[in-house]
């Protein structure tokens, strides 16, 4: 049995396997190791001959439940979750990559995923930031050494959109692994595999969690891959199918020797979160239009970043790739705004980080998130001093406007 709705799919995808006394959710199995009848048996899955459960750490049935989930939402073959976005990435990029090897990654990044490459390339890795809103930049980079290409789908807090067919089609022209972090459109917006991506991210606390409630990421093997073409897969880990040798070493070098494993309690949260994902990022998706229309003819405010208005630079590729232009976008103020005023007046809209949650969220960027950054690295990001990012929730449209409303006419503008 399958199904062609996104959501059904979702929530039918558990019973697709027989579950425990016919429960409707995949159960919660807090459980460490596992007794095997025969001794041969318990080899046989040690040495990867079997699928089974061996020890918590690497493997948990709450948690394949979850990782078969995304893989089905993402069309790819394979999934390893893990205890937050940020271990997906790190526990990836870690297990694939040696010394003296080169990556390209878009310089619009997620602020802590920036970080964790920086450290990379202070660890022998040479990394490349480059403009990845066009593939020119991408070929520019590539050097011999050039083992993978890391970009977002769209960048937080300033939208850009990466040239994510383009640089899809040049990775699979070099033989080049091309990770795409999908975690801002998620696979109901966007499938990355169709751009021809080899591996996805998914921090799961963000749009597919969706309740601010549970952290969790996942790295997807889209099967487009073949790995035969990549000179660092270990020995044991080259066998059966090689378009997915990437994902087996990730779970032994990443998942297995990092351990930033996720727990079963977690993996049943973000299960039922995704449940609604389709319905809630359809309203965050629709919120998020209506506030930036408001927002852009408003003459307290000088810039709006979203794609789905027609003066984003890659509104067009949103709309050729993207089923809506997402839940997230920013704006900075016109001169004379008082920038603490105007958030201070917000009653629906909260103050505070994250985002994909169902609560609409705001976050003055410049001095919380690129704070550390100092002024002139942010200058050359594109960072205003009086950028506002909001992440849309589920809230009723007219109450998200209204409240933009009475913040501005309350601080004069
Ligand atoms: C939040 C986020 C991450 C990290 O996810 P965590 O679950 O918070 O570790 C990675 N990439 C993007 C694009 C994100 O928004």
């Amino acid at each position: 049995m399958s199904f062609k709705g996104f959501t059904t799919n979702i929530v039918h995808r558990d019973r697709l396997e027989t579950i425990e006394h016919g429960s409707l959710h995949k159960p919660i199995h807090a459980n460490v190791a596992y007794g095997y009848e025969d001794a041969r048996e318990l080899a046989a899955v040690f040495q990867g001959k079997q699928f089974g459960y061996s020890y918590g750490r690497q493997v948990n049935p709450t948690v394949t439940a979850l990782e078969n989930k995304i893989s089905a939402m993402e069309n790819g073959v394979a999934t390893a979750c893990f205890a937050t976005g940020m271990a997906a990435i790190g526990s990836a990029l870690f297990s694939l990559l040696r010394a003296g090897d080169h990556m390209i990654s878009s310089s619009f990044l997620f602020g802590n995923t920036n970080s964790l490459f920086s450290s990379f390339a202070n660890s022998a890795i040479d990394i490349d930031f480059v403009d990845a809103t066009s593939v020119d930049a991408v070929i520019q980079a590539v050097t011999e050494k050039t083992k993978l290409v890391f970009v977002e789908t769209i960048a937080n807090p300033r939208t850009q959109i990466a040239d994510l067919q383009a640089i899809g089609d040049f990775c699979a022209e070099k033989g080049l692994v091309y990770i795409v972090d999908n975690t801002m459109t998620s696979p109901y917006l966007f499938q990355p595999a169709k751009v021809g991506a080899s591996l996805i991210v998914n921090s799961l606390t963000k749009y597919i969690g969706g309740h601010g409630n549970v952290l969790g990421g996942a790295i997807t093997e889209t099967g487009l891959y073949d790995w035969t073409k990549f000179e660092n897969i270990y020995d044991p880990y080259k066998s059966g199918d090689p378009h997915k040798w990437g994902i087996t070493q990730i779970k032994k070098k990443g998942l297995r020797d990092f351990g930033a494993s996720l727990g079963p309690e977690a993996a049943h949260h973000i299960a039922i979160g995704a449940e609604t994902l389709a319905l809630r990022q359809t309203q965050q998706c629709a919120n998020a239009l209506a506030m930036t229309t408001f927002l852009d003819q408003h003459q307290s405010v000088k810039a709006v970043y979203y794609p789905g208005l027609k003066s984003h630079p890659q509104h067009q590729r949103a709309a050729d790739l993207f089923r809506y232009p997402g839940g997230l976008f920013s704006f900075e103020l016109a001169d004379g705004v008082d920038l603490w005023e105007l958030m201070n007046r917000f009653q629906v809209i909260v103050k505070s980080s994250n985002l994909g949650d169902n609560r609409t969220l705001s976050i003055p960027v410049a001095h919380t998130i690129y704070f550390e950054m100092g002024p002139e690295r942010r200058a050359s990001m594109g960072i205003d001093e009086s950028l506002i990012r909001i992440s849309v929730g589920i809230e009723d449209s007219e109450d998200l406007l209204a409240d933009l409303q009475q913040a501005f006419i309350g601080c004069g503008g």
